[in-house]
C-alpha cells in the first residue's frame, strides 16, 4: 500500500540525507525504521506525510503518487506521533484527541463518542481524563494520548517517530505492549522509528536498517538475527543479542570441526593411543565411509580391554545426534541429555561433520559474553 521507488532527499544546502530508497509496505504491517542518529529516519518518515518534500523518486500510497495530492488532505489520513508528544498545552485531552476530527468537520456527538472510545482503548478513564490538561498527566499517559490522537480520524497509516524514546524503561515497555495489542485490534499500517534494537525486534513485523541515508537490510526480526546481510547490521544488532538468542546460531558455528574419530574395526590399544594423543576420553566411532556408528568411552575401553578384539564390541550407539540444520539452542538441549557429554554433528549421509562438547559450548558463549560487554555502536 505504501511504496518508495528510488526516493531521495537532498536538502537545500546540498546535503543528501536519504539516497535512493526503494521498498514496499503492505496494509496492516508494522514496520520499524532503525539506524544510528542522523541516518535519515525522521526525514524518511516526514516524506511520507509531506512534512518534508522528497527531491528524488516516487512515493505512492495505494498506487497514488503523493506529490500529486493535496498535502493537507494527505496528512489527515496519516496519523503522526512524535517523541515530544506535541500535545497542545491549552487544549484539554479531549480537545487534543479530537483535533483532526474537528478539522474533518465531524459533529460534536460523533467526536465525543470517538474520544471516549479512544480513551478506553488506551486505558484512561474518560470521566477522569477527558477534561484534564496535558501537564496534569504523567509522561506515559501523555504519550498514550499522543497515540490516541494519531488514531482519532481513523487514518490508514500511522507514523511514529521514536514515540517512547523519552519514557522510563518500565513505562516504555508497558506502552510497547499496549501498542502491540492495540495494533492487533485496529490493524493499521504502522511505520515506527527507533534507534533501540530491542524495541525494533519486539515491535516490528519487518525491520528496515538504515545507515547514512541508505537502506542496508529490510527483513523480519528472525531473518535479521539469523542472517544479517551486512557487517554493520550485525554490529548494530550486536553479537551479544545474537548470542542471547542461540536459536539463531547455526550449530556449525559452535561445533568443533575435527572431532577425534576411530574406525570401528580398530583394536582397543589403538583407540587408547588415540585418546591419549587427542587428550579426550571419548572417540566417535565411524565406518569406512565416515558414517557415524557410535561412541567409545575411555571407561569402557579400560574395563574391557582384555576381552575384546575390536572397539565395535563396546561402541555405544548415540541417542542425541544433531544434523547441520540444528542450532546452538538444539545443542544446548541435546548436551543435557548426552550420555558422554558430547553431541556428534552429522552432515549428509550421516557422515561425521563435527562435535559439540560442554567445553566447546562454554568457550563460545563465555567468549561472546565477554566480548559484547559494554558494546555499543551508537
Ligand atoms: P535521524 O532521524 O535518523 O536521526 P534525520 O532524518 O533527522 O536523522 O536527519 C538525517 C540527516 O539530514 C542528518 O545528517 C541531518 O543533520 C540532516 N538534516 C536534517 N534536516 C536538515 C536540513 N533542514 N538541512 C540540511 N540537513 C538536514
Ligand atoms: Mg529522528
Amino acid at each position: 500500500m505504501l511504496r518508495f521507488e528510488n526516493v531521495g532527499k537532498t536538502y537545500p544546502d546540498g546535503f543528501q540525507a536519504v539516497k535512493s530508497l526503494s521498498f514496499e509496505i503492505k496494509r496492516g504491517e508494522f514496520i520499524v525504521l532503525i539506524g544510528p542518529s542522523g541516518c535519515g529516519k525522521t526525514t524518511t518518515m516526514k516524506m511520507i506525510n509531506r512534512l518534508i518534500p522528497h527531491t528524488e523518486g516516487i512515493i505512492t500510497i495505494n498506487g497514488i503518487d503523493i506529490s500529486k495530492e493535496d498535502p493537507v488532505a494527505l496528512r489527515r489520513n496519516i496519523g503522526y506521533v512524535i517523541q515530544q508528544v506535541g500535545l497542545f498545552p491549552h487544549f484539554t485531552i479531549e480537545e487534543n484527541i479530537a483535533l483532526l476530527p474537528t478539522l474533518k468537520g465531524w459533529n460534536r456527538p460523533k467526536k465525543r463518542q470517538r474520544v471516549e472510545e479512544l480513551l478506553h482503548m488506551i486505558g484512561l478513564d474518560p470521566a477522569l481524563f477527558a477534561k484534564r490538561y496535558p501537564k496534569e498527566l504523567s509522561g506515559g499517559q501523555q504519550q498514550r494520548v499522543g497515540v490516541a490522537r494519531a488514531l482519532a480520524a481513523d487514518p490508514d497509516i500511522v507514523l511514529m517517530d521514536e514515540p517512547f524514546g523519552a519514557l522510563d524503561p518500565i513505562t516504555r515497555e508497558q506502552l510497547q505492549d499496549e501498542l502491540l495489542s492495540l495494533q492487533r485490534k485496529v490493524n493499521k499500517t504502522i511505520v515506527f522509528v527507533t534507534h533501540d534494537m530491542d524495541e525494533a525486534l519486539k515491535m516490528g513485523d519487518r525491520i528496515a536498517v538504515m545507515k547514512d541515508g541508505t537502506l542496508l537490510q529490510f527483513d523480519t526480526p528472525d531473518k535479521l538475527l539469523k542472517d544479517p546481510a551486512h557487517g554493520f547490521v550485525e554490529q548494530f544488532i550486536g553479537k551479544k543479542r545474537i548470542y542471547q538468542n542461540p536459536e539463531f546460531i547455526p550449530v556449525a558455528d559452535i561445533m568443533r570441526n575435527n572431532p577425534a574419530t576411530v574406525l570401528s574395526f580398530r583394536s582397543p590399544a589403538r583407540a587408547l593411543t588415540l585418546m591419549r594423543h587427542r587428550r579426550t576420553d571419548t572417540l566417535l566411532v565411524e565406518d569406512e565411509n565416515g558414517q557415524l556408528i557410535g561412541i567409545v568411552s575411555a571407561y569402557d575401553l579400560q574395563a574391557r580391554m582384555e576381552d575384546i578384539e575390536t572397539i565395535a564390541e563396546i561402541t555405544v550407539p548415540v541417542e542425541s545426534v544433531l544434523d547441520l540444520s540444528a542450532t546452538a539452542k538444539d545443542a544446548l538441549i541435546a548436551i543435557e541429555q548426552a550420555k558422554f557429554g558430547i553431541v556428534p554433528v552429522v552432515g549428509t549421509d550421516h557422515k561425521i561433520a563435527g562435535v559439540v562438547t560442554k567445553g566447546s559450548l562454554l568457550t563460545v558463549f563465555s567468549k561472546y559474553w565477554t566480548e559484547s560487554r559494554g558494546e555499543s555502536v551508537l
